[in-house]
C-alpha cells in the first residue's frame, strides 16, 4: 500500500498524529511497516528437476504464477550463456529465449548477470566487461520491444573485486555504459536448500524435499531476523531491503509461502529502483575481498564495526549439499 508506506516515511510531517503514532499500548507483535524489492538471479534457471525446454517453460510459468499472485514487482538476472545449449540448435534457443519474454510479458523486469556468471575477482577486468557486454543482445532486444532499457547488473556471487582500484573501474565502466548496480542487502543461502531440494525429488524422494523446504522457510525467518537487527544497529531505522533469491526449483514451489511470511511481518513489496532510493544505498563502502556478502556486511565494514554473523542452514542441509557436490 504506497498509502502506508507514505505514513512511515512522511507521516509526522504529513498527517494527522493519532492516524501515525503508534498507540503506547501497541500489541508486541506489531511491527512498522517495511519496503522490500525481490530480486532473482541466475535466469533462466538453476537447480531445476528437468532442464529441457519443455519442462523450463512449466517452471516459469509457476516461479511467475508466485510473483503475480502476491503482487511482488521482481527484477530478475540474465545469465544469457543458458541461452544456448549443446545439441539444442535454433529452435531450443528460442524457446530459451521465450522464457525470458514470459518474465517481460508479466510485466517484471530484467537485468544482466554477465554472460557466463564468472568471478570479479578472477578475471581480468577488461574480460569480465568482456562477459558483462556478451551478456547483454537478448535481454537489451527484448526489452526494447517493450520501450525499456537494460539497467541494472548484479555481480555473479556477490564478488565486487579483490582491489579497491579494479572495483572502482569496474564501477566507473558500467555507469558509462548506463548501468546501476543492483546491491543485495539481504543475501542468503537459497540456493543450498534449493540444490538438496532439487536432488530429493530427482531421486523420488518428495518426503526429504519437503523437510527441506519447511526448514528454508524457517531459515529465511531468521535471516530476515538477522538482516532487521542489522539495519537497526547500522542506520537506526528500518532501510529498503534487496532481497536476492535464486530461480530455482525450490523457489517455484516456495516463493508464494515465502512472500506470505514477509506480508505477515509487514513487508511490502516495491521495485528495485524504489528500493534503491533508501539514503542508505548511498552509504560509504570500500569493501573488497573473496567473500561475496550482503551490502549490509560492506556498509558494516565502513562503519568499523567487526562482521556480525548471518545464520547459517541447519546442518542436515548443509551435509546433504556438500554429499552432492562431491
Ligand atoms: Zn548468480
Amino acid at each position: 500500500m504506497p498509502a502506508l508506506a507514505l505514513c512511515a516515511g512522511l507521516g509526522l510531517l504529513t498527517a494527522p498524529a493519532a492516524s501515525v503514532n503508534p498507540a503506547p499500548r501497541q500489541a508486541p507483535e506489531a511491527r512498522p511497516v517495511r519496503q522490500l524489492a525481490v530480486t532473482f538471479d541466475d535466469l533462466p534457471a538453476v537447480s531445476v528437476v528437468k532442464g529441457d525446454t519443455v519442462s523450463l517453460g512449466v517452471f516459469t510459468d509457476r516461479l511467475l504464477e508466485n510473483f503475480t499472485t502476491h503482487a511482488v514487482p521482481v527484477t530478475g538476472f540474465v545469465n544469457e550463456g543458458k541461452l544456448t545449449v549443446a545439441g539444442e540448435g535454433l529452435e531450443g534457443q528460442a524457446a530459451r529465449v521465450a522464457l525470458l519474454g514470459k518474465w517481460l510479458a508479466k510485466g517484471f523486469e530484467l537485468g544482466n548477470h554477465t554472460y557466463s556468471h564468472r568471478s570479479l575477482n578472477e578475471l581480468p577486468i577488461e574480460e569480465f566487461e568482456a562477459d558483462v557486454v556478451r551478456g547483454e543482445p537478448v535481454t537489451a532486444a527484448l526489452m526494447g520491444t517493450q520501450g525499456r532499457r537494460l539497467r541494472y547488473f548484479r555481480h555473479p556471487f556477490l564478488h565486487v573485486g579483490l582491489d579497491l582500484a579494479k572495483r572502482r573501474a569496474f564501477e566507473a565502466w558500467l555507469s558509462a555504459r548506463g548501468y546501476t548496480v543492483a546491491p543485495v542487502t539481504i543475501d542468503n543461502d537459497d540456493y543450498i536448500f534449493a540444490a538438496v531440494y532439487a536432488a530429493a525429488l530427482k531421486e523420488g524422494a518428495p518426503e526429504t524435499a519437503h523437510k527441506v523446504a519447511d526448514a528454508y522457510l524457517v531459515y529465511m525467518s531468521a535471516v530476515f531476523d538477522f538482516h532487521e537487527a542489522l539495519a537497526q544497529s547500522l542506520f537506526g531505522r528500518p532501510v529498503r531491503h534487496v532481497l536476492l533469491l535464486h530461480a530455482n526449483e525450490l523457489n517455484a514451489d516456495y516463493a508464494g509461502r515465502l512472500f506470505e511470511r514477509l506480508r505477515q511481518r509487514n513487508y511490502e513489496f516495491v521495485s528495485l529502483e524504489k528500493a534503491l532510493e533508501d539514503p542508505a544505498y548511498a552509504s560509504a563502502d570500500a569493501y573488497v575481498g573473496r567473500w561475496g556478502i550482503s551490502w549490509m556486511h560492506h556498509w558494516e565494514q565502513a562503519m568499523g564495526r567487526p562482521r556480525t554473523g548471518a545464520p547459517d542452514p541447519p546442518a542436515f542441509v548443509t551435509e546433504a549439499y556438500e554429499k552432492g557436490r562431491k
